[in-house]
Protein backbone atom coordinates (compact mmCIF):
# COMPACT_ATOMS: atom_id res chain seq x y z
CA UNK A 1 0.00 0.00 0.00
CA UNK A 2 1.27 3.43 -0.89
CA UNK A 3 1.91 6.21 2.02
CA UNK A 4 0.73 9.60 0.88
CA UNK A 5 4.03 10.59 1.64
CA UNK A 6 5.22 7.81 -0.94
CA UNK A 7 5.91 9.03 -4.41
CA UNK A 8 3.35 8.37 -6.90
CA UNK A 9 3.87 7.22 -10.42
CA UNK A 10 0.75 8.73 -11.61
CA UNK A 11 1.70 12.07 -10.29
CA UNK A 12 5.41 12.64 -11.74
CA UNK A 13 6.79 16.01 -12.39
CA UNK A 14 7.20 14.59 -15.80
CA UNK A 15 9.88 14.05 -18.49
CA UNK A 16 11.91 16.40 -20.80
CA UNK A 17 10.43 14.96 -23.55
CA UNK A 18 6.97 14.43 -22.72
CA UNK A 19 5.46 11.11 -23.73
CA UNK A 20 1.86 9.13 -23.79
CA UNK A 21 1.98 6.95 -20.91
CA UNK A 22 2.80 3.29 -21.67
CA UNK A 23 0.06 1.06 -21.51
CA UNK A 24 0.75 -1.86 -18.70
CA UNK A 25 3.43 -0.07 -16.72
CA UNK A 26 4.03 2.82 -14.31
CA UNK A 27 6.23 5.52 -15.25
CA UNK A 28 8.77 4.39 -12.67
CA UNK A 29 8.61 0.82 -13.55
CA UNK A 30 9.09 2.55 -16.98
CA UNK A 31 12.53 4.26 -15.61
CA UNK A 32 13.95 0.92 -14.33
CA UNK A 33 13.10 -1.14 -17.28
CA UNK A 34 15.06 1.80 -19.40
CA UNK A 35 17.84 1.54 -16.93
CA UNK A 36 18.10 -2.23 -17.17
CA UNK A 37 18.50 -1.89 -21.29
CA UNK A 38 20.69 0.82 -20.93
CA UNK A 39 24.39 -0.19 -22.15
CA UNK A 40 26.05 1.64 -19.22
CA UNK A 41 24.00 -0.58 -16.88
CA UNK A 42 25.14 -3.97 -18.68
CA UNK A 43 29.56 -2.40 -18.16
CA UNK A 44 28.71 -2.69 -14.93
CA UNK A 45 29.51 -5.98 -14.39
CA UNK A 46 33.13 -5.44 -15.44
CA UNK A 47 33.59 -2.03 -13.57
CA UNK A 48 35.68 -2.61 -10.00
CA UNK A 49 33.72 -1.90 -6.82
CA UNK A 50 36.79 -2.76 -4.46
CA UNK A 51 38.65 -5.42 -6.47
CA UNK A 52 39.42 -5.36 -9.96
CA UNK A 53 37.51 -7.22 -12.02
CA UNK A 54 40.14 -9.97 -12.72
CA UNK A 55 41.36 -10.39 -9.14
CA UNK A 56 38.50 -13.22 -8.69
CA UNK A 57 35.21 -14.22 -10.27
CA UNK A 58 33.26 -14.13 -6.41
CA UNK A 59 33.91 -10.75 -5.45
CA UNK A 60 30.88 -8.04 -6.12
CA UNK A 61 31.30 -6.11 -9.25
CA UNK A 62 29.41 -3.10 -9.66
CA UNK A 63 26.78 -4.89 -11.06
CA UNK A 64 25.86 -7.21 -8.40
CA UNK A 65 26.68 -4.28 -5.79
CA UNK A 66 23.61 -2.09 -7.76
CA UNK A 67 21.39 -5.25 -7.48
CA UNK A 68 21.86 -6.04 -4.14
CA UNK A 69 21.38 -2.55 -3.13
CA UNK A 70 17.76 -2.38 -5.48
CA UNK A 71 16.80 -5.66 -3.09
CA UNK A 72 17.81 -4.12 -0.26
CA UNK A 73 15.75 -1.02 -0.69
CA UNK A 74 12.69 -2.64 -2.59
CA UNK A 75 12.36 -4.54 0.91
CA UNK A 76 12.12 -1.12 2.77
CA UNK A 77 10.41 0.20 0.60
CA UNK A 78 7.61 -2.26 0.85
CA UNK A 79 7.43 -2.00 4.54
CA UNK A 80 7.75 1.89 4.54
CA UNK A 81 4.96 1.75 1.96
CA UNK A 82 6.86 3.54 -0.47
CA UNK A 83 7.17 3.08 -4.35
CA UNK A 84 9.11 -0.02 -4.64
CA UNK A 85 9.35 0.66 -8.38
CA UNK A 86 10.94 4.24 -8.00
CA UNK A 87 13.61 2.79 -5.20
CA UNK A 88 14.51 0.14 -7.89
CA UNK A 89 15.39 2.31 -10.67
CA UNK A 90 17.31 4.51 -8.03
CA UNK A 91 19.05 1.50 -7.10
CA UNK A 92 19.97 -0.28 -10.10
CA UNK A 93 21.19 3.40 -11.66
CA UNK A 94 22.89 5.18 -8.68
CA UNK A 95 26.08 3.92 -10.27
CA UNK A 96 26.11 4.15 -13.83
CA UNK A 97 28.70 7.43 -13.58
CA UNK A 98 31.58 5.32 -11.96
CA UNK A 99 34.88 4.84 -13.87
CA UNK A 100 36.77 1.89 -14.22
CA UNK A 101 38.84 0.83 -11.59
CA UNK A 102 36.34 2.12 -8.59
CA UNK A 103 37.60 5.12 -6.52
CA UNK A 104 41.15 5.30 -8.02
CA UNK A 105 39.68 5.87 -11.52
CA UNK A 106 37.87 8.46 -10.85
CA UNK A 107 40.06 10.43 -8.58
CA UNK A 108 42.53 10.08 -11.38
CA UNK A 109 39.64 11.23 -14.00
CA UNK A 110 38.88 14.25 -11.57
CA UNK A 111 42.45 15.27 -11.38
CA UNK A 112 42.72 15.60 -15.05
CA UNK A 113 39.72 17.52 -15.39
CA UNK A 114 41.16 20.12 -12.98
CA UNK A 115 40.52 23.51 -14.62
CA UNK A 116 37.95 21.90 -17.49
CA UNK A 117 35.03 21.43 -15.05
CA UNK A 118 36.31 18.46 -12.73
CA UNK A 119 34.81 14.69 -12.35
CA UNK A 120 32.36 13.49 -9.93
CA UNK A 121 30.84 10.03 -10.37
CA UNK A 122 27.63 11.12 -8.88
CA UNK A 123 26.86 13.97 -11.80
CA UNK A 124 28.51 11.31 -14.17
CA UNK A 125 25.37 9.04 -13.49
CA UNK A 126 23.25 11.86 -14.40
CA UNK A 127 25.06 12.77 -17.42
CA UNK A 128 24.64 9.23 -18.71
CA UNK A 129 20.83 8.98 -18.24
CA UNK A 130 20.71 12.16 -19.22
CA UNK A 131 23.06 12.58 -22.53
CA UNK A 132 25.55 9.78 -23.06
CA UNK A 133 23.24 6.73 -23.64
CA UNK A 134 22.73 6.99 -27.46
CA UNK A 135 19.91 4.56 -27.69
CA UNK A 136 16.01 6.51 -29.03
CA UNK A 137 15.69 8.38 -32.51
CA UNK A 138 14.46 11.31 -31.36
CA UNK A 139 16.62 12.42 -27.79
CA UNK A 140 19.80 11.67 -26.09
CA UNK A 141 19.82 10.03 -22.77
CA UNK A 142 16.70 7.65 -21.47
CA UNK A 143 14.78 10.77 -20.80
CA UNK A 144 13.80 9.53 -17.17
CA UNK A 145 10.91 10.92 -14.89
CA UNK A 146 12.19 13.80 -12.57
CA UNK A 147 11.75 11.98 -9.59
CA UNK A 148 14.29 8.78 -10.71
CA UNK A 149 16.70 11.80 -11.84
CA UNK A 150 16.51 13.89 -8.52
CA UNK A 151 17.30 10.35 -6.50
CA UNK A 152 20.50 9.88 -8.92
CA UNK A 153 21.91 13.38 -8.48
CA UNK A 154 22.87 12.15 -4.51
CA UNK A 155 24.91 15.13 -3.77
CA UNK A 156 26.01 18.15 -5.81
CA UNK A 157 28.01 21.06 -5.26
CA UNK A 158 26.33 24.39 -5.13
CA UNK A 159 28.14 25.60 -8.20
CA UNK A 160 27.39 22.73 -9.88
CA UNK A 161 23.83 23.01 -8.96
CA UNK A 162 23.50 26.25 -10.73
CA UNK A 163 24.81 25.02 -13.78
CA UNK A 164 22.60 21.64 -13.79
CA UNK A 165 19.43 24.41 -13.47
CA UNK A 166 20.58 26.32 -16.10
CA UNK A 167 19.50 23.67 -18.66
CA UNK A 168 16.67 22.10 -16.48
CA UNK A 169 13.55 21.25 -18.43
CA UNK A 170 10.77 23.89 -17.03
CA UNK A 171 7.83 22.15 -15.35
CA UNK A 172 4.60 22.94 -15.12
CA UNK A 173 4.62 23.60 -11.29
CA UNK A 174 7.32 26.29 -11.57
CA UNK A 175 9.44 24.39 -8.63
CA UNK A 176 12.98 24.40 -10.83
CA UNK A 177 14.52 20.82 -11.36
CA UNK A 178 16.93 17.91 -9.66
CA UNK A 179 19.68 20.90 -9.12
CA UNK A 180 17.14 23.18 -7.41
CA UNK A 181 16.99 21.44 -3.87
CA UNK A 182 20.93 21.43 -3.40
CA UNK A 183 20.23 25.51 -3.78
CA UNK A 184 17.07 25.52 -1.57
CA UNK A 185 18.74 23.18 0.96
CA UNK A 186 15.83 20.34 0.55
CA UNK A 187 15.44 16.73 0.88
CA UNK A 188 14.64 14.50 -1.92
CA UNK A 189 12.16 12.16 -1.98
CA UNK A 190 12.26 9.23 0.57
CA UNK A 191 12.49 6.82 -2.20
CA UNK A 192 15.52 8.88 -2.95
CA UNK A 193 16.86 8.90 0.98
CA UNK A 194 15.82 4.94 0.94
CA UNK A 195 18.36 4.27 -1.64
CA UNK A 196 20.80 6.39 0.06
CA UNK A 197 21.16 4.44 3.21
CA UNK A 198 20.54 0.87 1.32
CA UNK A 199 23.84 1.55 -0.77
CA UNK A 200 25.99 2.22 2.17
CA UNK A 201 23.80 -1.07 4.43
CA UNK A 202 24.75 -2.85 0.58
CA UNK A 203 28.59 -2.41 0.53
CA UNK A 204 29.40 -2.28 4.43
CA UNK A 205 28.58 -5.69 4.39
CA UNK A 206 29.41 -6.90 1.07
CA UNK A 207 32.95 -5.05 1.35
CA UNK A 208 33.22 -7.21 4.97
CA UNK A 209 32.39 -10.38 2.88
CA UNK A 210 34.67 -9.93 0.05
CA UNK A 211 37.14 -8.50 2.46
CA UNK A 212 37.81 -11.56 4.93
CA UNK A 213 37.12 -13.99 1.50
CA UNK A 214 40.03 -12.36 -0.18
CA UNK A 215 42.31 -12.83 2.90
CA UNK A 216 43.29 -8.94 2.89
CA UNK A 217 40.95 -8.60 6.68
CA UNK A 218 40.48 -11.49 8.61
CA UNK A 219 37.97 -12.82 10.89
CA UNK A 220 39.33 -11.98 13.71
CA UNK A 221 39.92 -8.49 13.05
CA UNK A 222 36.41 -7.69 11.84
CA UNK A 223 35.49 -8.95 15.25
CA UNK A 224 37.08 -5.82 17.02
CA UNK A 225 33.90 -3.50 15.35
CA UNK A 226 31.68 -3.42 17.91
CA UNK A 227 28.34 -3.71 15.10
CA UNK A 228 30.22 -6.81 13.79
CA UNK A 229 30.78 -8.18 17.26
CA UNK A 230 27.81 -7.96 18.52
CA UNK A 231 26.04 -9.80 15.73
CA UNK A 232 29.14 -12.45 15.44
CA UNK A 233 28.37 -13.16 19.16
CA UNK A 234 24.68 -13.70 18.55
CA UNK A 235 25.28 -16.18 15.91
CA UNK A 236 27.78 -18.09 17.84
CA UNK A 237 25.57 -17.93 20.73
CA UNK A 238 22.22 -18.81 18.35
CA UNK A 239 24.52 -22.21 16.43
CA UNK A 240 27.18 -24.11 18.48
CA UNK A 241 29.97 -25.02 16.70
CA UNK A 242 30.40 -22.11 14.23
CA UNK A 243 33.80 -20.98 15.35
CA UNK A 244 34.80 -24.28 13.92
CA UNK A 245 33.09 -22.94 10.88
CA UNK A 246 34.67 -19.75 10.05
CA UNK A 247 33.20 -19.05 6.37
CA UNK A 248 29.21 -20.15 7.73
CA UNK A 249 30.43 -17.94 10.51
CA UNK A 250 31.08 -14.76 8.95
CA UNK A 251 27.28 -15.55 6.37
CA UNK A 252 25.45 -15.57 9.40
CA UNK A 253 27.09 -12.13 10.83
CA UNK A 254 26.63 -10.33 7.81
CA UNK A 255 23.42 -11.83 7.79
CA UNK A 256 22.09 -10.97 10.86
CA UNK A 257 23.88 -7.35 10.63
CA UNK A 258 22.16 -6.47 7.37
CA UNK A 259 19.06 -7.69 9.37
CA UNK A 260 20.05 -5.62 12.28
CA UNK A 261 20.47 -2.59 10.52
CA UNK A 262 17.34 -2.56 8.34
CA UNK A 263 14.85 -3.16 11.35
CA UNK A 264 16.92 -0.36 12.78
CA UNK A 265 16.34 1.66 9.63
CA UNK A 266 12.74 0.98 9.35
CA UNK A 267 11.98 1.77 12.91
CA UNK A 268 14.01 4.63 12.93
CA UNK A 269 12.14 6.46 9.96
CA UNK A 270 8.78 5.38 11.08
CA UNK A 271 9.27 7.41 14.22
CA UNK A 272 10.95 10.36 12.31
CA UNK A 273 7.60 10.25 9.52
CA UNK A 274 5.36 10.57 12.56
CA UNK A 275 6.97 13.19 14.05
CA UNK A 276 7.22 15.35 11.30
CA UNK A 277 3.85 13.87 9.51
CA UNK A 278 4.61 15.15 5.70
CA UNK A 279 1.39 15.16 3.92
CA UNK A 280 2.73 14.24 0.81
CA UNK A 281 6.11 14.09 -1.30
CA UNK A 282 6.23 17.73 -1.68
CA UNK A 283 6.12 18.29 1.60
CA UNK A 284 8.63 15.45 2.61
CA UNK A 285 11.16 17.74 0.58
CA UNK A 286 10.64 19.97 2.84
CA UNK A 287 11.17 18.48 6.17
CA UNK A 288 14.65 17.29 7.45
CA UNK A 289 16.26 13.65 5.88
CA UNK A 290 13.56 11.42 7.53
CA UNK A 291 14.89 8.39 6.05
CA UNK A 292 17.59 7.50 9.21
CA UNK A 293 19.10 5.29 11.17
CA UNK A 294 18.89 5.16 15.34
CA UNK A 295 21.64 7.16 16.84
CA UNK A 296 23.42 4.12 18.55
CA UNK A 297 23.38 2.26 14.89
CA UNK A 298 24.43 5.40 12.79
CA UNK A 299 27.47 5.85 15.35
CA UNK A 300 28.46 1.63 14.90
CA UNK A 301 28.26 1.74 11.05
CA UNK A 302 30.46 5.10 10.81
CA UNK A 303 32.91 2.92 13.14
CA UNK A 304 32.30 0.01 10.66
CA UNK A 305 32.74 2.70 8.18
CA UNK A 306 36.41 3.60 9.27
CA UNK A 307 37.74 0.30 9.96
CA UNK A 308 36.86 -1.00 6.29
CA UNK A 309 38.49 2.13 4.89
CA UNK A 310 41.52 1.92 6.99
CA UNK A 311 42.03 -1.82 6.99
CA UNK A 312 40.50 -2.72 3.57
CA UNK A 313 40.79 0.39 1.30
CA UNK A 314 43.76 1.50 2.22
CA UNK A 315 45.24 -2.32 2.08
CA UNK A 316 48.54 -2.05 0.72
CA UNK A 317 47.70 -4.65 -1.97
CA UNK A 318 44.83 -2.60 -2.79
CA UNK A 319 46.80 0.37 -2.98
CA UNK A 320 49.41 -1.32 -4.90
CA UNK A 321 46.30 -2.11 -7.50
CA UNK A 322 44.79 1.32 -7.46
CA UNK A 323 47.85 3.33 -7.81
CA UNK A 324 48.85 0.93 -11.27
CA UNK A 325 44.70 1.87 -11.98
CA UNK A 326 45.24 5.73 -11.81
CA UNK A 327 48.55 5.64 -13.64
CA UNK A 328 45.96 3.86 -16.44
CA UNK A 329 43.83 6.28 -16.11
CA UNK A 330 46.32 9.49 -16.14
CA UNK A 331 48.11 7.83 -19.56
CA UNK A 332 44.85 7.10 -21.71
CA UNK A 333 43.85 10.83 -20.54
CA UNK A 334 46.68 12.27 -22.02
CA UNK A 335 47.26 9.82 -25.22
CA UNK A 336 43.32 11.30 -26.30
CA UNK A 337 43.76 14.54 -25.76
CA UNK A 338 47.31 14.56 -27.70
CA UNK A 339 45.75 12.71 -30.42
CA UNK A 340 41.22 12.30 -30.26
CA UNK A 341 41.69 10.41 -33.18
CA UNK A 342 42.19 7.58 -31.18
CA UNK A 343 39.37 6.86 -29.70
CA UNK A 344 36.90 4.09 -30.93
CA UNK A 345 33.70 6.21 -30.28
CA UNK A 346 30.35 5.82 -32.05
CA UNK A 347 29.04 7.90 -34.95
CA UNK A 348 25.77 7.48 -32.55
CA UNK A 349 27.03 9.35 -29.28
CA UNK A 350 26.02 12.80 -28.06
CA UNK A 351 25.72 15.01 -31.15
CA UNK A 352 25.76 18.63 -29.23
CA UNK A 353 29.71 19.98 -29.62
CA UNK A 354 31.45 19.07 -26.30
CA UNK A 355 35.20 20.46 -25.28
CA UNK A 356 37.46 18.06 -26.08
CA UNK A 357 38.65 17.81 -22.20
CA UNK A 358 34.66 16.75 -21.63
CA UNK A 359 34.59 14.47 -24.19
CA UNK A 360 37.94 12.33 -23.57
CA UNK A 361 36.02 12.08 -19.69
CA UNK A 362 32.94 10.76 -20.96
CA UNK A 363 34.83 8.38 -23.31
CA UNK A 364 37.45 7.26 -20.42
CA UNK A 365 34.40 6.82 -17.44
CA UNK A 366 32.53 4.89 -20.01
CA UNK A 367 34.98 2.44 -19.66
CA UNK A 368 34.79 -0.83 -18.16
CA UNK A 369 38.04 -2.05 -16.53
CA UNK A 370 39.55 -4.15 -19.10
CA UNK A 371 38.84 -2.24 -21.55
CA UNK A 372 40.58 0.64 -19.92
CA UNK A 373 43.57 -1.58 -19.82
CA UNK A 374 43.49 -3.35 -22.93
CA UNK A 375 43.33 0.39 -24.24
CA UNK A 376 46.39 1.27 -21.96
CA UNK A 377 48.49 -1.72 -23.31
CA UNK A 378 47.06 -0.15 -27.10
CA UNK A 379 48.37 2.87 -26.85
CA UNK A 380 51.36 2.63 -24.30
CA UNK A 381 52.78 -0.65 -25.28
CA UNK A 382 52.82 -1.08 -21.77
CA UNK A 383 51.22 -3.74 -19.22
CA UNK A 384 50.30 -2.37 -16.08
CA UNK A 385 46.95 -4.28 -14.98
CA UNK A 386 46.77 -8.22 -16.88
MG1 LIG B 1 26.93 2.43 -4.67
Amino acid sequence: MRAPYASDPALSRGRRYPQSPAPTRTEFQRDRDRIVHSTAFRRLVYKTQVFLNHEGDLFRTRLTHSLEVAQLGRSMARTLGLDEDLVEAIALAHDLGHTPFGHAGQDALDACMVGHGGFEHNLQSLRVVDHLEARYPEFDGLNLCFETREGILKHCSRHNAQLIEAHEPVFADGQGGVGARFLRRAQPSLEAQLCNLADEIAYNAHDIDDGVRSGLISLEQVQQVPLFARFSEQAARANGGLAHKPRRWLYETVRLMLSGQIYDLIESTQIAIEHSGPADVQAVRNCPPLVQFSPAMQQETAQLKAFLYASLYRHPRVQETMDKARQVVGDLFTAYVQDPAVMQTSADAETAPLPLYRRVADYIAGMTDRFASREHQRLTGRVLLA
